[in-house]
């Protein structure tokens, strides 16, 4: 079992990726995955349960305080002696598959910190020594589709999430050409056909014709 635990101010944006298909499997039925989340907005007194304020030596937009998101942080972490701590962040490593698998070789419990407004106050990195991951060059308005980003091509990962036989197929051959019924449509009164080899029944044939397509 592989747990999440998720610091973000919108956690209500997760539910309806993280129940369907192959996630929704994972963590409902098959129970390879877990999801916590906390909320920053939870570890705040003030009366507007506020968690951003403007940055100290000026500049644009808000930034993200720091105590309420190391609360939440402090209780995710618990007294769990291997945890990795990342910080989703557009200036960041950029995440791979290579780079989950190294993860989860070593981790049962992933925190990840979604950022909002300007970014967060930087003494959270210091604290955690959390890693700034990256899930492309471009900028989100926060951190909550990267850590789904994450969660997914994480969990792929993690034995028993998929059936064996499309985990062997991922780490195998894909082809970048997939075909369905039917065998021939039509578009714009031309025929588009199923190439001849992939119904011939010849896998080895098929194995060549989708490493030539990789
Ligand atoms: N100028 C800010 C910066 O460089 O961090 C942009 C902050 S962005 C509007 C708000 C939050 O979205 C970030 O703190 C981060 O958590 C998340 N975010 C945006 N783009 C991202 C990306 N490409 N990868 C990972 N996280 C991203």
């Amino acid at each position: 079992m592989v747990t999440f635990h998720i610091i973000t101010i919108f956690p209500k944006m997760f539910a309806s990726y993280l129940n369907e298909g192959v996630l929704g499997r994972a963590v409902n039925k098959k129970k390879k995955i877990k999801i916590n989340f906390y909320n920053p907005r939870d570890f705040v007194k003030n009366k507007h349960k506020k968690v951003d304020d403007s940055p100290y030596g000026g500049g644009p937009g808000m930034v993200m305080m720091a105590e309420p998101i190391l609360k939440a942080w402090q209780k995710a972490k618990g007294k769990k002696k291997k945890v990795k701590t990342i910080i989703l962040s557009p200036r960041g490593k950029l995440f791979t598959n290579l780079y989950g698998r190294r993860i989860l070789d070593e981790y049962r419990h992933i925190i990840l910190i979604s950022g909002r407004y300007e970014g967060l106050d930087a003494r959270i990195k210091k604290v955690t020594k959390g890693e700034e991951i990256s899930i492309g060059q471009y900028v989100l308005s926060g951190g909550e589709l990267p850590a789904l980003v994450l969660i997914d091509a994480i969990s792929r990962q993690v034995k028993g999430v998929l059936g064996d036989f499309s985990s062997v197929e991922e780490n195998r051959i894909s082809s970048g050409e997939l075909y369905t019924r039917p065998r021939e449509i039509k578009y714009k009164n031309k025929k588009y056909k199923v190439p001849e080899v992939l119904i011939s029944g010849y896998h080895r044939k098929i194995d060549e014709w989708r490493e030539k397509r990789q």
